[in-house]
């Protein structure tokens, strides 16, 4: 078994994350397996180094080991650029040329589980118009779902105690897999990572069982493994809500300065009992 924490380093850790780190690291270390963290730093405009250190530090505070180097998602952009070359031999993406204002604008774009569906105005551009957009206009480049999953079929994931589940990427549409700014998604990057790192079991928040969807889908377009997904509930704080990066009460930092002991913290939490005032509820 391989199990993986994956922060991306844009703020402060807080509960929330830890619960999710010691479940990952707990089940790892209590089947004989290994336990590797990521630092989800592809978004460069976003991500901060002194978060990279900050993130270590709460993990190291909570008794966290982790076996292996640390794998960082700004070291692999060669290796998510040529994915996405192969991707577009194989005419699965397009390049985009919309704003975010332009498909707000559209009349036609519902909502799906990653946001606002893409209404397709740049899938069925001619090859002339894209090579001269190309040239003078920022683009960002998104899959061809249909003819993705006209590919790959029904796809299936294993939910680690509920069985098979149908995974439902046509619901989200035409997303992105390469932003203006960013050479990767968090969808593309992270299922190469998962699979390169040797990742078995996945173990994350329920927030996330909506882009299992879309890892299915990409796992069978790049012949890569599909591990176990195990989506756990959620933190919440004393008002009920989903804990956020903004909610510096629960900060792992905050905790640790007010004299919280760390690992008792965590053995607690993969026992399920949290400190007073949270709670556990799913998605
Ligand atoms: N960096 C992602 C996050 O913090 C990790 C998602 C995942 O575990 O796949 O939400």
């Amino acid at each position: 078994m391989l199990t993986r924490f994956a922060p991306s380093p844009t703020g402060e850790l807080h509960l929330g994350h830890a619960y999710s780190a010691v479940l990952a690291h707990a089940a790892a270390r209590a089947a004989g397996g290994r336990f590797r963290i990521r630092i989800d730093d592809i978004d460069g405009s976003r991500s901060r180094e002194e978060f990279v250190a900050a993130s270590l530090a709460d993990l190291a505070w909570l008794g966290i080991d982790r076996d292996g180097d640390l794998l960082r998602q700004s070291d692999r952009l060669g290796t998510y650029a040529a994915a996405l070359d192969g991707l577009r031999a194989r005419g699965l993406v397009y390049p985009c040329f919309c704003t975010r204002a332009d498909i707000a604008a559209s009349l036609s774009a519902p909502h799906g589980p990653s946001g606002a569906l893409y209404p397709g105005t740049c899938r069925n551009l001619s090859d002339a118009d894209r090579a001269r957009r190309m040239a003078a206009e920022p683009h960002c480049w998104r899959l061809d779902m249909a003819r993705a999953i006209a590919e790959t079929g029904e796809l299936l994931w294993e939910e680690a105690g509920q069985g098979l589940r149908t995974a439902d990427p046509l619901a989200h549409g035409d997303i992105v897999l390469a932003r203006k700014d960013a050479p990767a998604s968090y969808h593309l990057a992270s299922t190469l990572d998962d699979t390169v790192m040797g990742v078995t079991h996945v173990i994350r928040g329920a927030d996330l069982v909506a882009s299992t969807d879309v890892h299915r889908l990409l796992q069978a377009l790049l012949g890569l493994s599909t591990p176990l997904y195990r989506h756990h509930a959620l933190v919440c704080g004393p008002d009920g809500k989903r804990l956020a990066k903004r909610d510096a009460a629960a900060s792992l930092k905050g905790l640790r300065d007010a004299g919280v002991d760390g690992p008792a913290l965590a053995a607690d939490l993969v026992a399920g009992r949290l400190p007073a005032g949270y709670s556990l509820q799913n998605a």
